[in-house]
């Protein structure tokens, strides 16, 4: 087959990577806007149910992967001047650079060809390949131009956010609450390397407006985000990368998820608040299901119906969940009289897929101080 790919990301690169192990006759093109070392973003969390897909997937970029990964088993709530720790929760941190990186090499090694720096503006005009996959993100071009066809619907949350890094480590996915006088500011932090943290900032509009964000430049952004988090940061900077900016969370949908010989995959398919932070895991699953589509099927058709008939009830399931974390996020606002230990609870149980049992079970010392917190408040 010749296939073209729209977007290096995760899943162009990852399905690349499964398509040419299924049959390295295939040639396989992978157009990609960027270079190899630009990206946007800082470090991405993995689940340990994302390895074992990654291991059995494919075992040479999985090595490389875990090599690279800091693991925590905590998530930090820090509100009101307490910090909660909640164990359990196994989760690792790597560079989204270097997570492409191990990607390109290995699509390089199986052959694939990446065209960097070249920006695609007419998906139309990639005709003669057997199989179009828009890989293309959360705005993807291929799914613009065949919008009739895909039927998407897109919908802006109302929070801003910004994707920072830092020096300050923080050891665990801690989720950081500060009332300023402009509003609330919530940062997202967690260690992805030996030396750097992803440190996601979001807050409501009007607090954006009230705290002149809209006016402020990168570097001044950094230096006022620091001194609300200037407690948790410990004096160390926030950092910007050239692709900083403040953005609004799309919820991406598409009715149909193919047309004719074209499909869409990851963000450009469908999105996942970054509050469970799940995007690229589901990208990658969704490369790993259709290239299964591919081997079971012979006819092109047939493998984009199964792809669609199988993986739209998770991806559905999936969607919902991050909704609710979502909401919880814009609300939050409205729960921060809460005592710490009640505020932690309902951050944790957010997406409805986790409940107080699987929660005593990963943390009974948690689950015994929310009962005590409870007890305390009915007596
Ligand atoms: C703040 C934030 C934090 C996140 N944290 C996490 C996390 O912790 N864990 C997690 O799993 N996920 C996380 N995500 C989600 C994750 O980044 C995405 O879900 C994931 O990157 C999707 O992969 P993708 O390959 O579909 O698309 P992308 O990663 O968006 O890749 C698309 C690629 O296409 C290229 N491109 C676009 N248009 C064109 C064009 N016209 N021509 C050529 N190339 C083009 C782009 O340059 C890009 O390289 C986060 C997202 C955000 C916004």
């Amino acid at each position: 087959m010749r296939i073209s790919i729209v977007g290096g990301g995760p899943s162009g690169l990852y399905f690349a990577i499964l398509m040419k192990k299924i049959d390295p006759a295939h040639e396989i093109t992978i157009y990609e806007r960027d270079g190899p070392l630009d990206t946007f973003g800082w470090g991405i969390v993995f689940s340990d149910q994302t390895f074992s897909y990654l291991e059995e997937n494919d075992r040479p970029s999985y090595e490389e992967i875990t090599r690279k990964c800091e693991t925590w088993d905590n998530v930090v709530i820090a509100h009101k001047g307490q910090k909660i720790t909640v164990r359990g929760n196994r989760f690792s941190g790597i560079g989204r650079l270097a997570f492409l990186n191990i990607l390109h090499e290995r699509c390089r090694d199986l052959g694939v060809d990446i065209r960097f720096n070249t920006n695609i503006t007419d998906a139309g005009a990639l005709e003669g390949y057997d199989l179009l996959v828009g890989t293309d993100g959360a705005n993807s071009l291929v799914r613009r131009t065949f919008e009739e066809h895909f039927q998407p619907t897109l919908e802006e949350a109302r929070n801003k956010y910004i994707w920072l890094g830092t020096r300050q480590l923080f050891h665990g996915l801690t989720l950081t609450f500060r009332q300023t006088e402009a509003g609330l500011f919530i940062a997202h932090s967690y260690k992805f390397d030996k030396t750097t943290s992803t440190f996601i900032v979001e807050c409501g509009e009007e607090t954006w407006q009230s705290a002149g964000l809209d006016k402020k430049s990168g570097e001044e952004t950094c230096r006022y985000l620091a001194r609300v988090f200037e407690a948790d940061l410990e004096g160390h900077a926030l950092l910007a990368n050239n692709f900083v900016r403040w953005l609004n969370f799309l919820l991406v949908k598409n009715r149909r998820w193919s047309h004719k010989n074209i499909v869409l995959l990851g963000d450009a398919l469908h999105t996942a608040h970054f509050s469970i932070g799940s995007g690229t895991r589901l990208a990658l699953e969704d490369s790993i299901a259709l290239a299964r589509c591919f081997r079971a099927n012979e006819k092109l058709e047939d493998a984009l119906g199964e792809f669609e008939r199988t993986r739209k009830p998770i991806i559905d399931a999936y969607q919902e969940a991050a909704v609710s974390s979502l909401l919880m996020f814009e609300n939050a606002h409205e729960l921060m009289h809460l005592d710490p230990i009640d505020f932690a609870y309902r951050l944790m149980t957010r997406s409805n897929r986790i409940d107080y049992e699987k929660l005593k079970r990963r943390d009974p010392e948690f689950i015994a101080a929310y009962d005590r917190w409870r007890g305390s408040t009915t007596e």
